[in-house]
């Protein structure tokens, strides 16, 4: 049997109706700080919610407003800061993939209290001091690299910033330093673990045993793959630069959803048509309170990303909610000739085929006046051979079982291993070449 070990045994353990009354409490703080923010004083006045006495119960969350990307944007660059500017010590900016970036301040207590979030979630893995742990993620704006160096810092353990990149120089830190976990986005754990083949690094040569995958949306399939093909423990990570970055929900070693840390985020599942809030266990929008930062507020933040939770307590003991795997963001829905398509539908497909490797693209043009879709899919060596009957037994076998799952007749291209282009960073796993309406 596991022996479940807590980093904050109270905290993460209390009974609900006392971290409920807890999260009441923090709210009241919240909704208290967020009005002295200029985007907040005008927004929550205009709403009714002038005053934190207004929140008496947590149902009066939903007095707040919601607030967007584009309000945070809007708000750029001081529309959202609480504190005086001098009291503020850091700022990291969302990865952005579209438009200006939305930039989040912090000040000494907030980089304190967002550690310990870190730092519970790399404890609930399993972690501890004598771990030397190897983190593979962009340092910078993006607050993957910095999040979980303190992170890992606060549980003791040896950190290596390594950054991405450079699969040579991870592997002689590996030996040199006795790794024994990583963090990585799970296209990087899987880029890794390609050229550990190609270069002929021996897996035993290494320590390592725990991994944490996040940034990027990915399935359970991918989770298995990358276990089984490094042979080590992956639990996934889930986070955002606007609640912070790492540590807003992690797996605990149970692997069944992300525990969402409720005394430092108060999520809802809102259908995002209608901005209800969807039946109990239902999917919809996951939308995030922030708790635990001071300098810049952020209430109901929706993140667009699809998701719901498990009703059921987990066996670990905690009793902070899990949510499932993101299935991908309102925003990275694909509609090909009106068929409305998640990349995640296309992954959850192929990744759980032998012969598909570790790569893959989905790319959509225009053909006329249809659109097509092509999956774009590196295969292994032994199945790219010169053999070319063999290469389209393999290919009609892919065509087959995606047309199967996703009603969408895609043409598949399979490519050699290691053609594909590896991102560093969140991998880009669509390219949509058709005109852009105006
Ligand atoms: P950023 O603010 O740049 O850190 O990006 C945050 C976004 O990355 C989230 O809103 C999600 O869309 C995505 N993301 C982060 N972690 C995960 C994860 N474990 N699974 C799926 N998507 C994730
Ligand atoms: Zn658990």
């Amino acid at each position: 049997m596991t022996a479940y070990q807590y980093w904050n045994p109270g905290m993460e353990t209390m009974i609900r109706s006392e971290l409920e009354a807890f999260q009441l409490e923090k709210l009241k703080w919240a909704v208290k700080n967020a009005l002295r923010t200029p985007f907040y004083a005008k927004r929550l006045k205009e709403a009714g919610v002038d005053s934190p006495d207004v929140i008496k119960t947590l149902d009066d969350l939903r007095r707040i407003p919601f607030t967007t990307k584009h309000d945070l944007r809007d708000g750029f660059p001081y529309g959202f800061l609480s504190v005086p500017k001098d009291e503020i010590v850091r700022l990291h900016a969302s990865s952005g993939t579209t438009g200006a970036p939305t930039t989040i301040y912090f000040n000494k207590e907030d980089i304190a209290r967002w550690t310990t979030f870190v730092a519970r979630s790399i404890y609930a893995t399993g972690c501890n001091k004598t771990d030397v742990f190897q983190n593979m993620i962009t340092y910078g704006l993006f607050t993957g690299g910095l999040g979980f160096h303190a992170g890992g810092e606060e549980v003791g353990m040896l950190v290596i910033p390594s950054g991405p990149g450079n699969t040579a120089r991870q592997f002689r830190f590996m030996r040199d330093f006795g790794t024994t976990v990583l963090h990585a986005t799970p296209s990087f754990l899987l880029h890794v673990e390609s050229k550990m083949r190609e270069e002929g690094v021996k897996r035993e040569s290494l320590k390592l045993r725990k991994a944490f995958a996040g940034a990027e949306p990915y399935s359970e399939d991918t989770r298995k793959r990358i276990e089984e093909l490094l042979k080590i423990d992956v639990y996934n990570s889930y986070g955002l630069s606007e609640m912070n970055g790492p540590g807003v929900a992690f797996e605990c070693q149970c692997k069944n959803g992300v525990h969402l840390w409720e005394d430092g985020y108060i999520g809802e599942i809102i259908n995002p048509d209608t901005l209800e809030p969807v039946k109990e266990g239902e999917t919809g929008e996951l939308t995030l309170t922030c708790l635990c930062r001071e300098a810049t507020p952020i209430l109901r933040y929706r993140t667009r990303d699809l998701s719901s939770f498990y009703n059921e307590p987990c066996a670990c003991g905690r009793t902070h909610r899990r949510l499932r795997r993101i299935t991908g963001r309102t925003d990275d829905m694909l509609i090909i000739n009106g068929v409305n398509l998640f990349p995640s539908q296309i992954e959850e497909v192929i990744m759980s085929m032998k012969e598909v490797g570790n790569n893959y693209l989905i790319v959509v043009e225009k053909d006329g006046a249809l659109d097509r879709l092509t999956v774009r899919i590196e295969v292994s060596s032994a199945v790219f051979t010169d053999d070319a009957r063999l290469l389209n037994v393999v290919k009609e076998k892919i065509r087959k079982t995606l047309q199967a799952s996703i009603t969408i007749n895609p043409k598949v291209e399979l490519h050699e291993h290691g053609s594909l282009p590896v991102s560093e960073g969140k991998a880009k796993r669509v390219q949509d070449n058709r005109p852009k309406d105006v």
